[in-house]
């Protein structure tokens, strides 16, 4: 009996036993290699007088009637879960976002979401927290690579919300089947078309059409940005389609291979193989798009058009040199090379303003730098080498300790990109970094150790390798003077601008430190809390209107509280539904938010320590209500005292 071709077209769930307890992938092959090819056929033999077996087919059958898709998925082993996909595909919605960047420090501005065959968007900006309900709706997911990215960016935005645990990650399916790396060269080995002008933007430049739109308005770019968001989100279903099918031809084959042959999926099966899926679903269209003067149209969707405000934290050069002991302290930023027949950058930052230039020598790098008298030397290199490593060298013995640092675990972790200090191509640049650091502190020079990706991370300013130019605006808006126009400066010299303003967080007490001892440490940024965004964090939730505001004492909280109608709370205690809090400062405020969870959040205000500043203004502010003309109301009300994007 030919067991490929007696399957009918009902699924693949009525004839899975792997959800079973007591059932392996090889119990399941060998049954239906003896012709038990269903949950009725099981039912009839003597496994299912086992009490188990026949409780579990009882309620496989209940859930497959109430169509639940959540049974199925929790009961299937991590492997088999594409299964409850082939069955109920319809109840899943293809989810692929956008964002500044590819780091836990990034930011969200793009949510793509494809159900039923129709894309919309949410957009940072005009519509991105209804992205929320769309989710909340979702029976399951599909994404490609969703759990290390989308869903960790999703959950981070909306921590209120609870995503599926339903979820098919097509990154991992499709490697399985023979199709590994990104999305792109999947959807290329798969021959799933892709509209030949998109086929060329890659994930990196996607942020600068986010950076271009968001910074310099170019309305093309931003319909570039969701063609392209379009184009990944309805790619996905279709993908999935083709991924189940051939796990399930993987099955098929499986089922006729007579045990001891069984073998893992081979892609050169023989063409017209018997399958009796289901009929596929066709190929989903992703909508036209197009960014009018007000309105951005996608598809049925009509969005106004994203209004344009900076992703960069609320901080700037000279929040950094008001906490600074010496605000003028003289601060050398180096961007060194491994040899010195490639220049180095080189910055001098004084306050605001910055000088650039390359060098090359070591000598010529001391000379210039010592000549400077700076407070603090921080410079782009590893300065130490991994614990109990004792030199650089590939052939020595210590080499067995490894090539990278704490530090550079801890990045990765955090999703900045950074190379181990002692891969080859970095050995002759440790080396050189070390004997700097070394010469410059045997002259008494404090030196710390950079990394300007991660501090462009940290500050969300677009890295060199996506723009040059947009590194330059991002410097610029971080309140960075002196910086030559253009096309003038080379990236070394803006990575030593940055490693500069590395020292400035250092100086001002705004860093962290990674690292120990034996390995030294790398200084990165730390943004204080209520800086770390750029605008007021608008949340979704439909629980009852609270709005916080902290304000200094004379700032006129009392007069905007009255402004706007509400009655205003005593120092640090809870304030009622509606009440405005005011405090002397942040930590009576942040307390008040730990103890009374997400429904207050707000934040505040003009630099720490200024008393009577002229025009209060909110790093963050939040704000809730359930009337929407109340709400649109606040939010005039709070921008007056944002400072315009960019
Ligand atoms: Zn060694």
């Amino acid at each position: 009996m030919s067991t490929s071709t007696t399957h009918a077209a009902e699924g693949i769930l009525p004839e899975t036993f792997v959800h079973i307890e007591g059932i392996g992938a090889k119990t399941e092959r060998r049954l239906w290699q003896a012709g038990i090819l269903d949950w009725q056929a099981l039912a009839r033999t003597p496994l299912a007088r086992r009490a188990n077996i026949m409780g579990a087919l009882e309620r496989s059958q209940r859930a497959l009637e109430r169509g639940d898709l959540d049974y199925f998925f929790m009961e299937l082993p991590a492997s088999e879960r594409w299964r409850a996909f082939a069955d109920f595909g319809p109840q899943f919605v293809a989810v692929d976002i956008e964002t500044t960047g590819l780091s836990s420090y990034d930011e969200l501005t793009m949510i793509g979401i494809e159900s039923a065959g129709e894309y919309r968007t949410f957009v940072r900006g005009a519509n991105l927290a209804d992205a929320v309900d769309a989710l909340r709706e979702a029976k399951g997911l599909i994404t490609f690579n969703g759990a290390l990215f989308d869903l960790p960016f999703i959950a981070r935005t909306f921590p209120e919300l609870d995503l599926p645990r339903v979820h098919v990650d097509l990154r991992f399916l499709a490697r399985r089947v023979g199709f590994p790396g990104s999305l792109k060269t999947v959807e290329h080995d798969a021959k799933l078309d892709r509209r030949s002008e998109l086929s060329d933007i890659s994930g990196h430049e996607a942020t600068v059409l986010w950076s271009e739109y968001e910074y310099e308005g170019r309305r093309r770019s931003l319909r570039d940005l969701v063609r392209y968001n379009a184009a990944d989100t309805c790619v996905l279903r279709p993908l999935a389609e083709l991924v189940v099918d051939r796990l399930y031809q993987a099955l098929q084959v499986d089922r006729e291979r007579p045990e001891g042959e069984q073998r893992l999926f081979d892609p050169d099966l023989p063409a017209g193989l018997p399958r009796t899926r289901r009929t596929p679903t066709p190929t989903v269209k992703p909508p036209r798009v197009s960014a009018g003067t007000s309105t951005l149209k996608v598809g049925r969707q009509t969005l106004a058009l994203p209004e344009r405000r900076s992703t960069q934290p609320r901080i700037g050069i000279t929040d950094l040199t008001a906490r600074m002991r010496d605000p003028n302290a003289r601060i050398v930023g180096i961007d060194l090379t491994g040899s010195e027949s490639r220049p180095s950058g080189w910055a001098l930052l004084e306050g605001d303003t910055v000088i650039t230039g390359t060098l090359s020598g070591t000598e010529e790098i001391l000379t210039r730098t010592l000549a400077c008298r700076p407070r603090i030397v921080s410079i782009d290199s590893p300065l130490a080498l991994p614990a109990g490593r004792d030199c650089t060298e590939d052939s020595c013995e210590c080499r067995a300790l490894g090539i990278t640092r704490h530090c550079e675990r801890t990045l990765k972790r955090r999703g900045v990109n950074v190379y181990p200090c002692l891969i080859q191509s970095m050995q002759a640049l440790t080396r050189r970094g070390i004997e700097i650091a070394q010469a410059l502190r045997n002259e008494g020079v404090e030196v710390i150790e950079s990394y300007p990706g991660a501090a462009q991370d940290i500050m969300r300013i677009p890295r060199k390798r996506a723009s040059l130019t947009q590194l330059q605006n991002g410097l610029e808006r971080f309140g960075l003077c002196g910086l030559r126009t253009a096309g003038a400066l080379t990236h070394d010299e803006l990575d030593a601008a940055t490693s500069a303003v590395v020292g400035s967080f250092y100086l001002a007490d705004l860093h962290e430190a990674l690292g120990d001892d034996t390995e030294g440490f790398l200084i990165i940024p730390l943004l204080p809390e209520g800086l770390q965004h750029s605008e007021p964090r608008e949340h979704c939730e439909d629980t009852s209107a609270r709005q916080g505001v902290c304000m200094l004492i004379g700032a006129g909280a009392s007069a905007h509280a009255s402004a706007l109608g509400l009655p205003a709370a005593e120092d640090g205690r809870t304030p009622a539904p509606g009440a405005l809090l005011l405090g002397e400062d942040l930590d009576d405020y942040w307390r008040v938010l730990a103890e009374h969870g997400p429904c207050l959040r707000a934040a505040v205000i003009e630099p720490p320590g200024t008393r009577q500043p002229r025009r209060p203004r909110f790093a963050d502010l939040q704000l809730r209500a359930d009337d929407p003309q109340r709400l649109r109301r606040m939010r005039r009300w709070s921008r007056q005292w944002m400072p315009p994007a960019g």
